[in-house]
């Protein structure tokens, strides 16, 4: 092992991630090539994302606008056909640089964010595709539209030209994912959206089985990721802090 090259390495969990998709998605009677994978590179450097791209990977998630102007232009040039996501929460004021830089933006979920999202889209005459995230858990300080308000949110996406992809989900960190899996397959099919962003390193193949057409994946293909900072006892903000982009 210790003769592995860092792509060697990088094909190595690549294949493994690659065959569990194959597996779930067979299960039941789905190929694992419909299903994108999303490696989800937040913290990671150059060095580390580098091999990945070398053994064949084309899709990157990030959750951080400024992390990711710093890594990407540079990668990007030396691979032109790679395409990136924003899979962290956005605020408004970040909308324009967003746009500018990724191909699709996961973490569309709130009126002033949407608004924010079409003007810098027209200023720049590009259409940026969006999923809508649900706050599928109800969780007071997780990101997402509220279940209730998702379709009202659709509906304004579409009337300001912005593409909805699909919908997009984190579930509650301590419980079973597959009843939020299930239930954000079911909103999808109620507005007619084709494709479900939701399944992380823990629950990919769990979320395969139950829809899954874009999972996003940091852990499986990087390894873990340093401890975030933290947060400040009573503050109340570390949660947010840490998936929100920046
Ligand atoms: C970090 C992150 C992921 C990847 O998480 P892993 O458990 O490392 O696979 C997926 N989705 C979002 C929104 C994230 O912030």
């Amino acid at each position: 092992m210790t003769t592995d090259t860092p792509i060697d390495a990088a094909a190595q969990r690549l294949a493994v991630v690659r065959d569990a998709m194959d597996r779930a998605a067979r299960l039941t009677d789905r190929s694992g090539d419909d299903i994108r994978l999303i490696a989800v590179s937040k913290t990671h450097d150059a060095t580390a994302i580098r091999p990945l791209i070398e053994a064949g990977q084309r899709i990157f998630g990030e959750n951080r606008v400024q992390e990711s102007q710093e890594k990407w232009p540079e990668l990007r040039a030396q691979w032109p056909d790679v395409e990136l996501h924003l899979v962290g929460q956005l605020q408004s004021n970040k909308a324009a640089e967003a746009v500018a830089l990724f191909d699709v933006i996961h973490g569309l979920d709130r009126p002033s964010l949407l608004s924010a999202l079409a003007k810098a889209m027209d200023a720049v005459g590009k259409r940026v595709p969006c999923f809508i995230q649900v706050n599928i858990g109800a969780e007071d300080q997780k990101g997402g539209c509220a279940i209730a308000d998702t379709p009202a949110l659709i509906a304004a996406a579409r009337e300001a030209d912005i593409p909805v992809l699909g919908l997009m989900c984190v579930p509650p960190a301590d419980l079973e994912p597959a009843p939020f899996f299930a239930l954000l397959a079911k909103m999808a099919r109620e507005e007619g959206l084709p494709r479900l962003s939701m399944g992380m390193s823990g629950d990919y193949e769990t979320a395969i089985m139950l829809g899954a057409t874009d999972i996003r994946v940091g852990t499986a293909l990087f390894g873990s990721r340093p401890a975030p900072a933290r947060p400040i006892p009573g503050s109340g903000r570390g949660m947010i802090r840490n998936s929100r982009a920046t």
